[in-house]
């Protein structure tokens, strides 16, 4: 059984309390792992300790100082690539193809903001002869990092490495359903030689996380996670003005016009939905069909539908596993059956497979609901699970408005073959991802983050990098005379 702990000031520790949270396998129930389960006094001692690690010798460090951590922790994610994935398909649930490609993407960030870090060097602006006037980019001090359990690891890198690689300490919080793999990276951290309290992992739940968001002596809050706690971190966040990054939830739509690739668009509608059990915060569960070609659209997913391979995530053959936990499977039949009752009609799945091995565990099928129209709660909330709901639309002007008309904004993708309707709709998306005939891909180098209720601030490329940045101008005056502005 794998028993975790808490990483503070470079020590491992239990919690003061003792306490502990069973980890449990979505696949089965089964019991994993007992994690330390923290509480707000932990996360006090962690944050003092990267308080302590900030004011002191770290600050000396140097952007190559930095740039070969970043590379070195790449190397290590590379060395136990395997084992991370195990865990976290262990974990989550997801299928160990998608966890190995999450641990090449963590990897791939690590050495993006390596090299962006190295690339640093300010700049010396245009002042008179006697003055040296400088921007420079300073860390921003002691980051509170706090993770969802959908992408564990995976949102945790897209925070440590530009919060470390900018010359930040760190408290990490990640979500204290899947502590796994963020506890097994904090195990490579140990094995670097870096300065006591420089990176601290405390796990456990709100309150934890509601500590670093109020603490004064954090300077910034970066968190991943739903609207609520978005919410609550963004009003504790002003007791000393702190910093804030949030990263929020989606209602992604996916708009194919008559005149797109229907093979490309059929096949990617699947996987926009059902990638990772369609937990994923820029899931395309919103498919958006013209009229013209709308029932030959839902003819076409209802015959794939019944071909998906639910099962374990370590099974080969495996297309999609469960969903999380029993709050998630429960929350995403309700919202299936919220949608039926408000008119909806259910294609194909809305239930639990059928089957022994499907009898423990948060295991659905992939649902399609069609005839859903824009003004339907399922049209409007974050399902967060295996779920397409299908509308239909006339126009562009249609399409666009009804796409827009949602508080979200993280990602949008639209069908064509028309590049100049492909450009007009990526410009008036308002969204911060717009793909066309694609879905999901993303890059160390573009900006990931969302409009209006997805969040606030930006992820990956350099701005991912700013985030954790002050900039400070330096002036100085190498000869100074008196003024005469008061008189002699
Ligand atoms: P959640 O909001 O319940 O929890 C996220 C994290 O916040 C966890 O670590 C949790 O313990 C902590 N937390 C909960 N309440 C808190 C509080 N009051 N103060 C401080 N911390 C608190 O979210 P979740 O259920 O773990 O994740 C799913 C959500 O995350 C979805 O809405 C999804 O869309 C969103 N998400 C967004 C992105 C993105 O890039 N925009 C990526 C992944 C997930």
């Amino acid at each position: 059984m794998i028993q975790t702990q808490l990483y503070i000031d470079g020590q491992w520790q239990s919690p003061i309390d003792q306490g502990t949270r069973a980890i449990v396998s979505p696949a089965d129930e089964s019991v994993i792992a007992q994690a330390a389960e923290a509480t707000r006094a932990d996360a006090r001692l962690a944050i003092a300790a990267a308080r302590r690690a900030f004011d002191g010798p770290w600050r000396q460090t140097t952007i190559r100082d930095r740039a070969r951590l970043l590379n070195k922790i790449a190397d290590l994610i590379d060395r136990d690539a395997e084992k991370l994935a195990h865990l976290e398909s262990l974990n989550t649930g997801k299928t160990l193809t998608e966890s190995r490609t999450d641990m090449g993407d963590i990897a791939a960030t690590f050495r993006y903001f390596a090299g962006l870090v190295a690339s640093e060097s300010g700049a010396v602006n245009e002042a008179p002869h006697h003055v040296i006037s400088r921007t420079l980019r300073e860390p921003v001090g002691v980051c509170g990092l706090i993770t969802p359990w959908n992408y564990p690891l995976l949102q945790a890198a897209w925070k440590i490495a530009p919060a470390l690689g900018a010359g930040n300490t760190v408290v990490i919080k990640p979500s204290n359903l899947t502590p796994l793999t963020t506890h097994h990276f904090t195990q490579l951290i140990a094995e670097l030689d870096l300065p006591p309290g420089v990176f601290n992992l405390v796990t456990g739940g709100a309150e934890v996380g509601a500590e670093l968001a109020e603490s004064l002596d954090v300077d910034l809050v970066s968190f991943t996670g739903g609207a609520f706690a978005g919410e609550s971190i963004m009003k504790a966040a002003t007791g000393n003005f702190k910093r804030i990054g949030l990263e929020l939830g989606g209602k992604n739509p996916n708009i194919v016009f008559a005149d797109a690739d229907l093979d490309a668009a059929v096949d990617y509608a699947l996987n926009a939905a059902f990638f990772h059990a369609g937990q994923v915060c820029s899931a395309g569960s919103r498919l958006m069909v013209e009229d013209s070609i709308y029932d030959a659209f839902i003819g076409r997913l209802a015959e794939r539908l019944p071909r998906i391979v639910i099962g374990n995530g370590f099974h080969g053959e495996t297309q999609m596993g469960p969903v999380q936990s029993a709050q998630q499977h429960e929350k995403i039949l309700g919202m299936v059956q919220a949608g039926i009752a408000e008119g909806a009609r259910l294609v194909h799945g809305g239930k639990r497979p059928a089957g022994d091995v499907f009898r423990k565990g948060y295991w659905l099928e992939p649902t399609l609901l069609a005839d859903v129209t824009a003004g339907m709660k399922i049209a409007k909330e974050e399902i967060f699970g295996p779920v397409i709901t299908a509308e239909r639309f006339r126009s562009e002007v249609e399409a666009l408005r009804a796409a827009n008309d949602t508080p979200y904004g993280l990602a949008a993708a639209v069908w064509t073959r028309d590049l100049d309707k492909a450009n007009r709709m990526s410009r008036a998306l308002r969204f911060g991802t717009v793909w066309v005939n694609d879905y999901h891909p993303y890059f160390p180098e573009a900006p990931w983050g969302g409009y209006k209720a997805s969040g606030i601030g930006r992820e990956l490329a350099r701005i991912g990098l700013d985030e954790y940045t002050e900039l400070k101008h330096s002036y100085i005056n190498l000869a100074p005379k008196a003024m005469g502005w008061f008189g002699a």
